[in-house]
């Protein structure tokens, strides 16, 4: 069995090297590869691409890494996603990387946590953000559970005002998104203020959600 064995082997690889010493537009090769890009190209097309997301590394650089022992790993599967604010001055897309790296800084080194409390955040051109590694429960100075919450924080004071319809519109892909990642209904979403004593995300943002973003949320999931 083993010279035949042998044999074959060497009869593929000999026939392996005389197609490779051709030219490729002998061998059909050129079309084979055309149609193969094709059919990649199509497939890439039908899927759901990913929505961008800027790292962590890219907006703070010099930041260093987590501290993984100040950190708790969710102890469940995310449940829910809940939104909130900064409540930092609403400013110009240019100046939130170094607006990040301030509430790093802070989180980090006056808080104490091992990382910036929340797991993303949606600029006011609606860029999005990775903060906390999302396998880690965030943090908050206010009291409640944050094992299997996701948080999501929108840059900016929505106290009195809302944040762009940019902003708003992708904040609702996003959530969307997260939903779908981890198998979630849009009744997962809910806001800080819904689930700890707080005004955050500010009232604007917190009436926007219950009159427009709830539905927009549903509706999104439903497409
Ligand atoms: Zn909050």
């Amino acid at each position: 069995m083993k010279p035949v064995i042998d044999s074959l082997l060497h009869l593929s690889s000999f026939r392996v090297f005389r197609v490779f010493r051709r030219p490729p537009f002998q061998q059909g090769l050129v079309p084979c590869l055309t149609l193969l890009g094709l059919l990649f190209t199509m497939a890439g097309s039908a899927e759901e691409k990913a929505m961008p997301v800027v790292s962590r590394a890219t907006w703070d650089p010099d930041g260093g890494e987590s501290d993984v022992a100040k950190m708790k790993k969710h102890g469940k599967p995310i449940f829910s996603i809940v939104l909130h604010h900064t409540q930092t001055p609403n400013e110009p897309a240019a100046m939130e990387r170094a607006r990040l790296r301030g509430i790093r800084r802070f989180h980090r080194e006056d808080k104490g946590w091992g990382e910036i409390a929340y797991h993303y955040f949606v600029g006011a051109e609606g860029t999005l953000y990775a903060g906390r590694d999302p396998g880690h429960a965030g943090d908050s100075g206010t009291r409640y559970d944050l094992e299997g919450r996701l948080l999501v924080c929108v840059l900016g004071d929505f106290m009195e005002r809302l944040p762009s319809e940019t902003t708003r519109a992708v904040l609702v892909d996003f959530v969307v998104e997260r939903l779908r990642e981890h198998g979630l209904k849009p009744d997962a979403v809910t806001t800080h203020q819904m689930v700890a004593a707080t005004d955050c995300p500010g009232t604007a943002l917190q009436e926007w959600f219950k009159s427009e973003g709830k539905a927009a949320i549903e509706r999104a999931y439903a497409e």
